[in-house]
């Protein structure tokens, strides 16, 4: 499942052949993905330009001209490819083009865009979805209403997590994977960013407050360690789990780069650790960690 640096990679992928342009043709193959697709939803988009690309959790929202958001899920492996019209617009498209796959059967949506590029929507399990929100009404949509705080943004600090863990009684792991606290953080980042500040996943929330309420110095570590989990990621272009591919095509290779994610019996990389990665489950997911060094 693409994770929030592999969703960011995707945005600015489309970003690049999209922002500014109009949708010329949308060609819809299904009603539904996961969920139904918006009523007469290729008529609303055909037209529309796209002004811009931001992302909100694991959500690509592309800003529409008229005042609506196309909000785009990628679920489990929804996936586009950018292709071109004809060939004689490719030096348009540069590095950002490429041949679309032979794999054409779960492509479920295709965007022509003005000025030749070919946006395709491929989807095989259709976990995916796409809704159209009136941009007014964004933050009260029922997908994004209650989202916490983004991990990229000011907003994440040791301050905010410290009053948000304050009391809780849920582990620490859970708690940074609660979407109401923090939005977007999955569970391989949330084991690397564990991991690199020293944290161990199953350690109380609360103890990312002192008693008189103030941040302690694990909620500190805590935040900067996600956010550079989160940083290196969006900068290796996103890990390619699975059959995962960038918004350009090419796979990216931070998937290489895990510490401690997927890497049970393995010897800890932390510099004079000499631990053992372990793997145990908690809620319901794998976690990864290195108990020795891990507190
Ligand atoms: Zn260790």
């Amino acid at each position: 499942m693409p994770e929030l640096p592999e969703v960011e990679t995707v945005r600015t992928g489309l970003e690049l052949v999209m922002r500014g342009r109009r949708f010329i043709h949308v060609e819809q193959r299904r009603k539904d993905l996961r969920f139904p697709l918006p009523e007469r939803f290729a008529e609303r988009l055909t037209g529309r330009k796209v002004s811009r690309l931001t992302r909100r959790a694991k959500y690509i929202l592309m800003h529409l001209d008229r005042g609506e958001v196309l909000a785009v899920h990628l679920g489990m492996t929804g996936r586009f490819s950018v292709s071109r019209a004809r060939r004689g617009s490719a030096s348009q498209l540069g590095e950002f083009t490429h041949e679309h796959g032979s794999d054409t059967k779960h492509d479920h949506l295709v965007f022509t865009m003005s000025g030749g590029p070919v946006v395709t929507y491929n989807d095989a399990r259709r976990f995916g979805y796409m809704t159209l929100i009136p941009e007014a009404e964004l933050d009260h949509d029922a997908f994004f209403r209650g989202l916490g705080v983004e991990p990229m943004s000011g907003e994440l600090d040791a301050a905010y997590l410290a009053r948000r863990a304050n009391g809780k009684k849920t582990d620490l792991k859970a708690f940074l994977m609660d979407q109401r606290i923090v939005a977007g953080l999955g569970n391989i980042y949330v084991c690397e960013a564990l991991f690199r500040a020293g944290l161990n996943p199953w350690r109380g929330a609360s103890s990312l407050a002192a008693k008189n309420g103030k941040p302690t110095a694990a909620a500190g570590r805590l935040v900067a360690t996600v956010k550079a989990v989160l940083q290196d990621a969006i900068d290796a272009g996103g890990s390619t789990l699975r059959d995962y591919r960038q918004a350009n095509g090419e796979v990216g290779s931070f998937q290489n780069a895990f510490a401690v994610y997927g890497r049970e019996g393995e010897p800890c990389m932390k510099p004079g650790c000499r631990g053992t990665v372990r793997r145990k489950t908690q809620g319901g997911r794998s976690t990864f960690c290195c108990p020795a060094c891990q507190r």
